[in-house]
């Protein structure tokens, strides 16, 4: 029977080993627990101005490519692992989640998303490769809710939707697992930033998004464009009272190439960036730094709150560095830096499989014991730690070495 390994993860690693795999003609089958794939850079917007500034958003737009255009690559959506025994090889019950528009029908027309009546509830892909590009919002759709609405379903011109689909349980077999779930953003509701509260209070993760759909930064209270930009750094990292003392590593970087990006395209935007101090990992990332902070005011300080003031603006508390007063400014539009923490339920996948944890809560590659790639189970990306796009990409990379090692293909 042939080599068959299954990618528990569709993010940068995911995608990465499984294109290394591929190459070597392994099956590969992708299990992907969100509606799209891609994880979360596939929400990232190109950073360059009238150079590259190697944000790394074009890899996994590139790699994304290459996976569904494979013929030895599944990628199946919507999809958990829920159960795995092993004997010689894997055999794992998964559970999908219904999509409830079908993609051989849907033509990508948006008729559904323009005709649905409850914000979010049907949502768009962020990629060309996001086929279907539309998916329904178990959370927020009406009909899935109380019954209420069928608008979707009796517009769609295809009768690709079907508001009834259930949930489906299916089994598959493989000789090897790789891990690569990645991490969840920091939920920064518990810090004093009132986000979740304030409309203009956002994270870097959404301005990502915006930039990537909008083009500019634009203030979610009015939908006009942000003339005096605050970020704030570190928002749930190196922080002691959460027990979070990693550096997220990857967002001095990302905030200083979107506050460069937005310098590019709004000009008369003032952009001011709150910090502990500038991480600058990676190649060539002083260069980028020496020019971008001409256009950004860097103050050494965490702040520590924000108030609405009048004129739709956000008040930001912080201990002036040099003055040692405390000062008040104001802004229009705040944006927190949030880090990045263990996945979400990785606990339980980490049982499942048999994977140590760390204390930080990240996957651990080299724990106490029979390393979990003696038995099948091998990691990649940042389940294993905050780590950049091109990092994630090598550790995929060696990871697929692992593996075709273990399989001794
Ligand atoms: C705000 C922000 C900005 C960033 N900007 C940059 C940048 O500009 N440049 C850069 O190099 N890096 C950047 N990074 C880092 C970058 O996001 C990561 O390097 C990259 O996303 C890691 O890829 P991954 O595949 O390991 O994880 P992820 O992107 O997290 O992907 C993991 C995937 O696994 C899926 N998954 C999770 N659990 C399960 C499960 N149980 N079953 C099935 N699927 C599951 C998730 O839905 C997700 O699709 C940024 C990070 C943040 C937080």
């Amino acid at each position: 029977m042939a080599n068959k390994v299954l990618v528990i993860g569709s993010g940068v690693a995911g995608l990465s080993a499984a294109c290394e795999l591929a190459a070597l003609d392994i099956d590969v089958e992708i299990v992907e627990q969100s509606d799209f794939p891609g994880g979360h850079a596939i929400q990232y917007t190109c950073k360059a101005t009238d150079t590259c500034v190697k944000c790394g958003a074009c890899m996994v737009e590139e790699k994304l490519d290459r996976v569904v255009n494979h013929p030895k690559i599944k990628v199946m959506t919507g999809t958990r692992v829920q159960d795995v025994s092993k004997s010689d090889d894997f055999s794992l019950k998964l559970v999908k989640k219904p999509l409830f528009i079908d993609p051989e029908k849907c033509t990508n027309c948006g008729v559904c998303f323009e005709k649905c009546p409850e914000k979010g509830a049907v949502v768009k892909g962020f990629s060309r490769n996001h086929s279907p590009f539309y998916a329904i919002s178990e959370d927020k759709c009406l009909y899935l809710k109380d019954r209420s609405c069928t608008i979707c379903q009796e517009a769609c011109p295809e009768k690709a939707i079907d508001l009834n689909v259930p949930e489906e349980a299916k089994s598959t077999r493989a000789d090897a697992v790789i891990l690569a779930t990645g991490f969840t953003p920091f939920n920064p509701v518990s810090k004093p930033y009132g986000y979740g509260e304030f409309r203009n209070v956002v994270t870097n993760l959404e301005l990502e998004r915006m930039l990537r759909t909008d083009g500019r930064v634009l203030k979610p209270s009015t939908g006009t464009e942000a003339e005096n930009i605050a970020f704030i750094q570190c928002v749930g990292s190196r922080d002691a009272k959460l027990n979070h003392l990693w550096c997220s590593k990857v967002c001095c970087g990302s905030a200083l190439r979107m506050a460069g990006l937005v310098k590019a395209r709004q000009p008369g935007t003032q952009l001011t960036f709150f910090y502990m101090d500038v991480q600058t990992f990676g190649r060539d990332f002083d260069v980028f730094y020496a020019k971008v902070r001409k256009d950004v005011r860097l103050i050494r300080a965490i702040p520590g709150d924000i108030y609405p003031v009048a004129g739709d603006r956000l008040q930001v508390t912080f201990l002036d560095n040099v003055s040692s007063e405390t000062m008040q400014e104001e802004f229009d539009l705040v944006v927190l830096s949030v880090g990045m923490t263990p996945c979400r339920g990785l606990q339980e996948t980490a049982e499942t499989l048999q994977v140590q944890l760390a204390e930080t809560g990240f996957a651990e590659k080299d724990g106490q014991g029979t390393p979990a790639s003696e038995k099948g189970v091998f990691l990649a990306g940042a389940v294993t730690g905050p780590m950049s796009i091109p990092e994630s990409i090598a550790s995929a990379g060696n990871t697929a070495f692992e593996v075709v090692k273990y399989l001794g293909v």
